[in-house]
């Protein structure tokens, strides 16, 4: 099968996404330590839970780009830019497996 590495260099990066998440949403939502009552160490905790959050957002998107290219993996559209429907250049998925669009359709998005 010709997207075989792609398949498991996605189901790679699905997995350490998923496992990032479940770490992000642990460090958000049970949170065990109590809130510190110094106001720097709150500062402090909110650019950490900003940033967290930030991360989060990253992760669940990239997870939502990764899932629609297995899905297009398996319905035999993989490879093919969804604007143009023209072949996506190999350097290019080899860089990024999820790419959805050829170079010239992605610099005019
Ligand atoms: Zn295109």
């Amino acid at each position: 099968m010709a997207f075989e590495q792609a398949k498991s260099a996605l189901l790679a990066s699905k997995a350490e996404l998923e496992d990032r998440l479940q770490r992000t949403h642990k460090h958000i939502y049970q949170k065990d330590e109590a809130v510190s009552a110094q106001f720097d160490e709150q500062i402090k905790q909110t650019e950490n839970d900003q940033l967290v959050y930030a991360l989060e957002e990253e992760a669940k998107e990239e997870l939502n780009q990764i899932r629609k290219a297995l899905q297009r993996i398996d319905d035999g559209s993989y490879g093919q830019c969804v604007h143009c429907g023209e072949d996506i250049a190999p350097q290019r998925l080899e860089a990024v497996p999820f790419a959805e669009f050829c170079i010239g359709c992605a610099s005019q998005v």
